[in-house]
């Protein structure tokens, strides 16, 4: 499987209130990437996958909960590449789409107890220290190469935005992004939806990951309640957005960042005529684990 070839379209989203506000945003479809190896995490899986085929291991290993897109990522990309895969899930043992397409993918799939699962070096260790072959990502794919790749997608870009908003779960999208805008010496800012409960937490995973100090802007009221939480106004959200622009949004992290989007023009946090851009990351099987919060009740 090739993952140099990264193409995705920028689409402008029409709402009233942009007209209103007099504002422009656009979305880019890293969704369109691929369908399982999808947006954010087929960026950040490119180079760690070219340097596992580069220097001949043949079976990949990382670790995710039991929803993650990143496992799915690298069940797919592993398999279109020829390699194996390993991925060690959090918790006890389910079933649901995203670990049965891991499955239909080839990944052996170990289930380790929440304590265990914190040690990952050791889990690696324990089961392939002694094989030369098996190479070893962390968990959501996280690390130096998974951020290059991650800025990579500024350069791709037909205008300078004000602004650039992501999702982010660990920040690595985030800081891969503002290295992005850093090297090309634009003047966007950049924003991040923090998707997990808590205060500014985040900023200090993003800094070490920075090549260059930069001001980021980090939003951390849009959670709706936690990691995978939602509530009315968030589904009911995603069901308008959806069904007015025909673009799917999970309720994890990308109907997160959508609103608060929505949520901050209606504000009039940005200046009239900005231009915005939304990073549109995947993970649209995170659906599958909201049907009931998604239906029409
Ligand atoms: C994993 C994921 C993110 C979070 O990326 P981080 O680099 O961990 O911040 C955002 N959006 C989607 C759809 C994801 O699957």
């Amino acid at each position: 499987m090739n993952l140099s070839s990264l193409d995705s379209p920028v689409q402008q989203w029409h709402d009233p209130l942009f007209n209103e506000k007099r504002v422009r945003v656009f979305i880019k479809r890293d969704d369109m990437l691929h369908p399982f190896v999808s947006g954010n995490k087929w960026r950040k899986l490119k180079y760690p996958l070219a340097e596992a085929l580069e220097k001949g291991y043949s079976r990949l290993v990382t670790f995710g909960g039991p929803w993650s897109n990143h496992l799915l990522a690298t069940a797919c990309a592993a398999a279109g590449s020829g390699l194996k895969s390993t991925g060690f899930v959090r918790g006890e043992q389910v079933t649901n789409l995203v670990l049965t397409l891991c499955s239909i993918f080839g990944m052996e799939l170990i289930f380790t107890s929440r304590e265990q699962y914190r040690e990952k070096k050791v889990l690696f260790a324990d089961r392939y220290g002694n094989d030369p072959s098996a190479y070893f990502i962390g968990e959501g794919g996280a690390g130096p190469l998974a951020a290059k790749g991650c800025a990579e997608l500024i350069a791709e870009l037909p205008e300078e935005y004000d602004h650039i908003f992501c999702a982010a779960g660990t920040g690595t999208t985030a800081a891969g992004i503002q290295n992005g805008i850093t090297a090309t010496k634009l003047h966007t800012i950049l924003h991040a939806v923090q998707v997990l409960k808590g205060d500014d937490f985040l900023s200090d995973q993003i800094r070490p990951t920075l090549t260059h100090n930069a001001d980021f802007q980090l939003h951390t009221s849009y959670h709706f309640g936690g990691y995978a939480r939602t509530d009315k106004t968030l589904t009911r959200f995603i069901r308008r957005f959806s069904s007015t622009t025909g673009i799917l949004l999970d309720p994890v992290y990308t109907g997160k960042l959508f609103y608060a989007v929505h949520h901050l023009t209606h504000t009039d946090f940005f200046a009239p005529g900005a231009s915005i851009l939304l990073i549109h990351t995947g993970g649209s099987t995170g659906i599958a684990g909201k049907l009931a919060e998604l239906s029409d009740q």
